[in-house]
């Protein structure tokens, strides 16, 4: 109960920029919280498309390398039986039918020939007498031609057909060596881009979204529909391509690109062939829920940061009303209600504490305490009403010559009247005792049963210099009782000093008793 009450005090009592401080504190915390929920959605946003698009490239690069492989396999069974003299001085027909038998039959793979050592056409697929055609001129037959030794499966450039309807192709192709290993020509097998091309069409994709097979040289061999780049060109000095070559597989953003849209890539190697496979999405589409998620949450983060802006305004100006509300009332209960000044528990307080931090600061606290001389036979002459007015102005003096900031006056009770002066020595305090004296005496208020025949106050003052384990507060409110006793037997209208306190406080204060 104890701390809720000092919470509460401590509360009203503190600072309006505390309160806003505090405030604020609330909601950057808030904020930083819905922030971290944002960047986390934003995260997992990306995390999923990132996911999805590599498993696409997975796949499709899956697909694509088993497909290749079975070809390749084609052109081995090919190789085998050219190199096989049983089977190469067959009928033609017959040899034929043994060697291109279990040709590839997929869609897009295409006729497979064998080129002797000048691109001559000697064996087709596509039945025989053989097309007649040389392809001494092709990447995919020099290459082969112009390699000190068996360099594998090649896969070539894109070209367009010849034979056929002029559509983009690839080559794929082996080299086929004489019995003492010379070059002996090249045994090779089309695949129609198209192929590749039906493949990513197949592939559920937004318009910006885009799909992409490139030779490991940077040459992009197909793409899906929607994208309109060329076929043939090389994409080496994009800056995305070595961060492509450097891993298997992976994902990464990409800048803008040329049709101004940033995307994320995934992209995966073909199993054992120079080729890899890349899947772009535009983030753009990926953040699109992200971002109508983010709005909503900063709708709310809104309405909240305003509804705790409001209710805490609301709050503050109640407290602040209620704190003035309890001071008015403090200062009510602390003031005396006839001459306005503060009353005896006032005084007590203000000693006590001017008290406590001169015992910290060292400094001296001097006391005035005021008797109006004679005053109840003033009463008695004048009758009470006069008395009060002569109390209030009386009151009105000894206020008016209290004047520093920290001086402190109130009505002690009846006709007393006490003054504190903080860090007032006893001769400072003795001169403000006199001039106080001497005003009340010049207001000239009538008096008959004084000598001076007007209203006089005779003051005691003391002083003291407060060390803890010395004289109280009470030792220095008891000497000034004692001085004011000494100024009433010297006569009245008069002032008297105590002695400085502690040192021979006991002595002084019998002495005067
Ligand atoms: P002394 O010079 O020795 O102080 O004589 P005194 O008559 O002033 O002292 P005493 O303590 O005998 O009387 C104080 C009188 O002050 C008693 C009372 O009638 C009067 N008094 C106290 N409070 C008030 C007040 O609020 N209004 C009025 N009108 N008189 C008051
Ligand atoms: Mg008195
Ligand atoms: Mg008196």
């Amino acid at each position: 109960m104890k701390l809720l009450a000092y919470l509460r005090s401590k509360l009203i009592r503190s600072s309006r920029t505390f309160v806003w401080s505090a405030t604020a504190c609330v909601l950057l915390i808030l904020l930083g919280f819905f922030l971290a929920i944002g960047y986390d959605f934003y995260r997992s946003a990306l995390r999923v498309s990132e996911q999805a698009a590599t498993n696409v490239a997975t796949l499709a690069q899956q697909t694509i390398a088993r497909d290749i492989e079975l070809y390749a396999l084609s052109l081995q069974s090919v190789l085998d039986g050219v190199n096989d003299p049983d089977i190469l001085y067959q009928e033609p027909g017959l040899r034929q039918k043994i060697l291109f038998d279990r040709s590839a039959t997929a869609p897009g793979l295409g006729a497979i020939v064998v080129l002797d050592e000048h691109g001559d056409i000697s064996l087709d697929s596509q039945g025989y007498p053989v097309r007649a055609g040389n392809f001494a001129d092709r990447e995919y037959f020099k290459v082969h031609r112009d390699a000190a030794e068996d360099i594998g499966l090649y896969v070539s450039e894109p070209f367009k057909a010849r034979l056929q309807d002029q559509a983009w192709m690839l080559s794929v192709s082996r080299r086929i060596s004489k019995p003492d290993g010379s070059f002996g020509g090249i045994v090779s097998g089309t695949i129609r881009v198209s192929y590749f091309e039906r493949l990513f069409n197949n592939v559920a994709m937004r318009d910006g979204d885009r799909m992409f097979l490139l030779r490991d040289d940077g040459t992009l061999l197909a793409r899906n529909a929607s994208t309109k780049a060329k076929i043939g060109t090389n994409w080496k000095s994009s800056p995305i391509f070595s961060q492509v070559m450097a891993r298997t597989k992976g994902a990464l953003v990409s800048g803008k690109s040329t049709d101004g849209i940033t995307r994320l890539y995934a992209f995966h190697h073909v199993d054992r062939l120079p080729l890899v496979v890349a899947v772009g999405v535009s983030t753009e589409q990926i953040l699109a829920p992200w971002r109508s998620k983010m709005m909503v949450l900063a709708g709310i983060f809104a309405v909240m940061a305003l509804g705790v802006i409001g209710l805490v305004w609301m709050l503050e100006g109640e407290l602040r009303r209620r704190a003035a509300a309890e001071e008015a009332a403090e200062e009510l209960a602390r003031t005396d209600s006839l001459t306005g000044l503060p009353n005896r528990r006032w005084f007590d307080e203000t000693l006590s504490r001017t008290w406590d931090s001169a015992v910290r600061d060292g400094g001296a606290v001097s006391l005035l305490m005021i008797d109006v001389d004679h005053f109840k036979l003033f009463n008695d002459s004048y009758g009470h009403q006069a008395g009060d007015r002569t109390l209030v102005a009386v009151a009105a003096v000894i206020d008016k010559a209290v004047r520093r900031p920290d001086d402190f006056a109130a009505r002690y009770g009846g006709e007393e009247f006490v003054v504190v002066l903080p860090n007032t020595d006893r001769r400072g305090a003795a001169s403000i005792a006199e001039a106080i004296r001497e005003k009340i005496r010049a207001l000239l208020v009538g008096h008959s049963g004084t000598k001076e025949g007007f209203v006089t106050v005779s003051i005691g003052v003391s002083s003291a210099v407060p060390r803890s384990g010395h004289a109280t507060r009470e030792h220095l409110l008891r000497d000034a009782d004692a001085a004011l006793y000494h100024a009433k037997e010297a006569g009245r209208n008069t002032v008297r000093v105590g002695n400085v306190l502690p040192a021979d406080f006991e002595r002084q204060v019998s002495r005067a008793r």
